[in-house]
């Protein structure tokens, strides 16, 4: 187990931004679900740094199999993300690997934000901020893939820093990430993603201050030249 060991693998990635087919801003607490084929490679930047992007990938085809964090961190025996990690569904088939990331770590472990949430750790009077969860359910009521709330499930945090302290325990933690560090992974099949760039104020997941991420994405003819 831990053959990671928390130890920071910092890859870069061949892939020029220039070279890339999709290329979007996605606001803080906005959402965004895409499709991505076989082969295509997604980047996600961290413009301004401390930005925590709420995911879930599912078969594109067969959306009952979808990510699974148990069978992810069992498999790589390591509880973070990073450079070569593969994103495990549902039935134990790789969804994307992950191929390049100058952050070192990301989180499947804090889950996404939601009003309950909201609530039972900060204040009563914080439940209607927006929060990751109603974000995941817009995006899934506008887009008429037959997805809904039974469809939510544990997710992955890109770039937000919860560490597992000796005691077992998890704490939000100031981010590891910085403006201009990014995470890039390769689908494995087609994936739906579904993001829910997070408007988290209430821990420092965000720095108290959510910001835009970039998403790109390269066909799977400029993944294999590199
Ligand atoms: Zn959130």
């Amino acid at each position: 187990m831990n053959r990671n060991k928390g130890i920071k693998q910092l890859v870069e990635s061949p892939l020029n931004p220039e070279d890339a087919s999709y290329d979007l801003v996605l606001p803080a607490g906005e959402g965004w679900l895409h499709e991505i084929k076989r082969g295509e490679v997604l980047r996600i930047l961290d413009l301004e740094g401390n930005q925590a992007v709420d995911t879930l990938f599912y078969n594109a085809d067969n959306p009952e199999e979808r990510y699974s964090a148990a069978d992810t961190i069992r498999e790589q025996g390591s509880v973070y993300l990073t450079t070569g990690s593969r994103l495990l569904s549902t039935e134990g088939r790789p969804l994307l690997t992950i191929t390049a990331d100058t952050c070192g770590r990301h989180d499947t472990l804090g889950g996404a934000c939601s009003a309950e949430s909201n609530t039972t750790r900060y204040a009563l009077d914080k439940q209607y901020m927006h929060n990751c969860r109603d974000t995941f359910l817009r995006v899934l009521a506008n887009a008429d893939r037959g997805l809904e709330k039974r469809d939510l499930t544990s997710n992955i945090n890109f770039f937000m820093n919860v560490p597992v302290t000796p005691e077992g325990r998890l704490t939000f933690e100031d981010g590891v990430s910085g403006a201009g560090k990014y995470v890039e992974m390769r689908a494995e099949m087609d994936v739906l993603c579904l993001i829910s760039n997070c408007p988290q104020l209430n821990n420092p997941c965000n720095a108290y201050n959510p910001t835009p991420v970039r998403l790109l994405i390269w066909d799977a003819s400029a993944g294999a030249e590199s």
